[in-house]
């Protein structure tokens, strides 16, 4: 049997942008999407029974929910402050996931600031442990942080560091975020299905066959620079492809669940599920 891979927008549908998340997550069970962000990325800003309303809308419809952090973070901040509002913005966002029974919550975990990938990760390190701390005095369970691929080379998370933080906090509490643009802009552009499998075998060697068959990704086109991103693009840009992405998946029978992150999301993540199912012979 082919793997189960869901599709779904960052953020609600710009079809019912102004009705809120509840709405959103109609709008995806309406047009056959099985998954959504919902985005925090300017902060969180959710009350507790609304957030809880639309937790109940996504399970009674069947639609995964994850979510995405503040923008704002630096968890390999140089200021103090930084740090505490970086781990402040972390525990709203996961508390918001748990009452939304979402998970993981998406990070871009911070900028080098002029250092090396060596000296920021014990600061990212310790970050992570005092978000992971907190969520678990809050008791705040099964919501798993999502280290996201950043698309620009002055931001930590490389796939290697990615790969390394899910290896030093184990899968249950820190995974691996693919962004398969952002990999396209900041390491090697992506061409062939080799290309893919490439990526795929680095983070089953990297985390085990158990990273494969849950992941979370993220994809879109991608305009960059030699400094990486510079922003994200409609899929039909082609750059990168997903045609061997999907192919790549077929082949080593992963699943998981992929966020369209285009300028055009619904649309775009209806597209990338209609290759998908092509290519994989899937009906469902
Ligand atoms: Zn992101």
């Amino acid at each position: 049997m082919a793997p189960k891979i869901l599709f779904g927008p960052a953020g609600i549908a710009t079809a019912v942008a102004d009705e809120g998340t509840a709405a959103g997550v109609f709008y995806c069970r309406e047009v056959g999407l099985g998954a959504m962000e919902v985005e925090f990325v300017h902060g969180v800003n959710m009350k507790e029974d609304k957030t809880k309303a639309a937790g109940e809308v996504a399970r009674k419809e069947q639609v995964r929910l994850s979510c995405h952090a503040p923008y704002y973070i630096n968890m390999c901040a140089k200021e103090k402050p930084k740090i505490y509002a970086s781990i402040n913005y972390i525990v709203s966002t996961a508390q918001a996931a748990f009452w939304l029974g979402a998970s993981p919550i998406v990070i871009h975990t911070g900028f080098y600031m002029e250092r090396t990938s060596a000296e920021c990760k014990k600061l990212v390190y310790e970050t992570y442990e005092k978000c992971l701390d907190e969520m678990e005095k809050r008791k705040i369970g099964g919501v798993v942080l999502g280290a996201e691929l950043t698309g620009k080379k002055s931001a930590y998370g490389d796939l290697d560091e990615i790969i390394d933080l899910a290896q030093h906090f184990g899968l249950k509490s820190v995974m691996p975020v693919i962004d398969y643009a952002h990999f396209h802009a900041r390491e090697k552009q992506l061409k062939t299905k080799e290309d893919y499998l490439a990526i795929l075998e680095r983070v089953e060697r990297g985390l085990g066959s158990e990273a494969a068959k849950n992941f979370h990704c993220h994809f879109s086109g991608i305009e960059f620079t030699d400094k990486g991103e510079r922003n994200h693009l409609p899929v039909a840009s082609n750059s990168p492809p997903f045609a061997p992405l999907a192919e790549s998946w077929k082949e080593n029978g992963w699943s998981g669940t992929v966020i369209c992150e285009s300028p055009l999301v619904e649309k775009d993540a209806l597209a990338l599920q209609k290759v998908w199912r092509k290519i994989s012979g899937l009906s469902y």
